[in-house]
């Protein structure tokens, strides 16, 4: 490795928009170093289509955007985050733009549910290749190290458990497990859509990081909100390539298996948000047994080479499994796109120890609620990044932590039962039955199999990163198939059958912390102060630490 970043002040895991957004405004001010566990930026940043939205149109007001976000999150939505962060929407952009970022002049998108045109986009669908070229660039411009191949295996702890001080890594160019001291671990590891069969997330996105700070005591909260876009494309990839809701908006239409339209001539009902989209779909594959839909396209330009001016990245998906758009239809179906839930902040990235901060899709702000707009989550990795980068240069050490939340009931055991004779478990077979449990529709039956398929679960393989990575996911998956199951009611993207509609009493955020091997569960209220006397977030004493899954 070219660079040994001992003894820094910040140490930022992940090369997204999130995590380079932070270092590149802590660089200069604090000794900053960004890891990776692959090269590139493999996260979800790079294959960000539609783009980054921002209230900069006529008439346009960060307060109707706000407006929007919060609408979009169906009642678990903070409107003080929303405000915060719409608040600095068109200065992160301008700092994108700033720092390189060759965003197409001239033209606003509108995307579902947004009230007006606002969505910013670089080289057509490509804007976050685009980002990540130009994020790196500035990166290397002001000589903040970004070392890929380091793969965080768990954070490290003050010996008096009050503190996160650094992180336990695996380098995989020397393939040996190293300590990285900083006063502050920023984490930016970005989701956990890799838990599904089916998805757009990257191999990356196996809740690492969100794992990590799990163990280590920090709270988290909302995973099982998961937003499933409805054209992910079924082309025999993994992860999924996405047809962007930017393609539906020129015209192209839904069509069942058998050919109909799915909302009839009209199609008003093809741009419904995402989560009303994705049920209808749901519902016709189930009525038709079948596993998918089809986008037709045909009608956005006479040749391939047309539509694909308008939509590159989508056409040479399709090219590239012997599909011509202007022919075909494209198999689709509701695809895992975007994991609203992670590691509980505020809208600056304090979790909830001291010394750990978490910013992009890593973390649970409240910024989305059930249910991300569309557009929203590059936002709030550029903004609450740079935020985060602020407050820790404002601090002058490490940043101290968010109250944490009272918990009120027990949720189960963190890791599989050692008393119930298990079995091995590995990433394919995880992924299925998160998929048949906490997919688009779920129900208390099919919640409870990958509960008891998980409880019993012992993740198998040599010690080293793919292991890690599943053991993280295992930890995850109990995690969501347990809050998914606590709340009997349908909400943004979380849809029961078996409770199908919204319930007053659960408007409220779970918030889960890991106590000495338990998990154990409170309710936050949407927008309600946390009482100051509250005590910050403390270690449980047998939780944590490097030994927690290196053995
Ligand atoms: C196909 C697709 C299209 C999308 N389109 C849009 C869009 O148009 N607009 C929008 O706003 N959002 C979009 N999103 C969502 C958006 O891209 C992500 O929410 C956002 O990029 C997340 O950024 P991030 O910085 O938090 O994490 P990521 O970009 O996912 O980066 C995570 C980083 O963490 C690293 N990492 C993970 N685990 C470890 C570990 N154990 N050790 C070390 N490093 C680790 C990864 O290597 C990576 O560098 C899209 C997502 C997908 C998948």
């Amino acid at each position: 490795m070219a660079c040994r970043p001992d003894g820094l002040d910040v140490l930022v895991v992940g090369s997204g928009i999130a995590g380079l957004s932070a270092a590149i405004e802590l660089s200069g001010q604090r000794r900053v170093a960004v890891v990776s566990k692959e090269s590139g930026g493999g996260g979800s940043t790079r294959l960000a289509q539609g783009g980054i939205a921002a209230a900069l149109g006529a008439g346009d007001t960060p307060e109707a955007h706000a407006a929007d976000t919060v609408r979009a999150a169906a009642g678990l939505g903070d409107a003080l985050v929303a405000q915060a962060v719409t608040d600095e929407a068109a200065e992160a952009v301008a700092t994108l733009a700033r720092l390189g970022a060759g965003f197409d002049p001239g033209s606003l998108a509108k995307e579902g549910g947004h009230g007006t045109a606002r969505v910013v986009h670089a080289r057509g669908d490509a804007t976050g290749a685009e980002i990540t070229r130009a994020l790196l660039a500035a990166a290397h411009q002001r000589d903040v190290p970004v070392m890929p191949g380091i793969f965080l295996v768990d954070l490290l702890i003050s010996p008096d458990g009050g503190r996160v001080t650094g992180a336990l890594v695996w380098d995989s160019e020397e393939k040996a497990l190293r300590r990285i001291y900083a006063s502050t671990v920023v984490l930016a590891t970005g989701g956990y859509g890799q838990l599904w069969a089916r998805t757009t997330s990257p191999r990356a996105c196996s809740g690492d990081g969100l794992a990590a700070a799990l163990r280590a005591g920090a709270q988290v909260a909302d995973l099982e909100f998961v937003q499933f876009h409805p054209t992910g494309m079924d082309l025999g990839r993994d992860p999924r390539p996405l047809a962007s809701e930017a393609i539906r908006g020129a015209g192209a239409r839904l069509r069942d298996s058998e050919g109909e339209y799915l909302h009839g001539p009209e199609g008003a009902g093809d741009l419904a948000p995402r989560d009303v989209v994705s049920r209808g779909m749901a519902r016709r594959m189930a009525e038709l047994g079948t596993d998918h839909c089809y986008l037709d396209a045909t009608m956005l330009g006479p040749d391939a080479k047309a539509i694909g001016a308008r939509f590159p990245t989508f056409v040479a998906a399709c090219l590239s499994a012997g599909l011509s758009p202007d022919r075909q239809w494209i198999p689709v179906s509701p695809t895992t796109h975007y994991t609203m839930g992670g590691v509980l902040t505020d809208s600056e990235g304090r979790t909830t120890l001291e010394g750990l901060m978490a910013v992009g899709e890593v973390a649970s702000s409240g910024l989305h609620g059930a249910n991300r707009l569309a557009s929203n989550s590059l936002l709030e990795g550029a903004v609450i990044g740079r935020r985060a980068a602020q407050l820790i240069v404002a601090a002058g050490g490490p940043v101290g932590p968010r109250p944490v939340v009272p918990l009120a009931d027990a949720l189960g055991a963190a890791g599989a039962s050692e008393h119930i004779s298990g079995h091995a478990l590995d990433r394919d077979s995880l992924r299925r039955a998160v998929q048949a449990g906490a997919g688009v529709a779920r129900d208390a039956e099919g919640i409870e199999r990958l509960a008891s398929y998980l409880a019993t679960a012992t993740p198998t393989g040599p010690d080293g990163p793919g292991t890690w990575e599943l053991t993280n996911m295992a930890q995850v998956a109990r995690v969501v198939a347990a809050l998914a199951a606590r709340r009997p009611e349908s909400r943004g993207a979380h849809w029961r059958t078996d409770h199908p509609t919204p319930r007053s009493s659960w408007q409220v955020r779970q918030v889960v912390q890991q106590l000495g091997g338990e998990l154990a569960v409170g309710d936050l209220a949407v927008n309600e102060p946390v009482p100051a006397e509250l005590p910050a977030g403390r270690y449980p004493a047998a939780v944590g630490g490097p030994t927690a899954i290196t053995g």
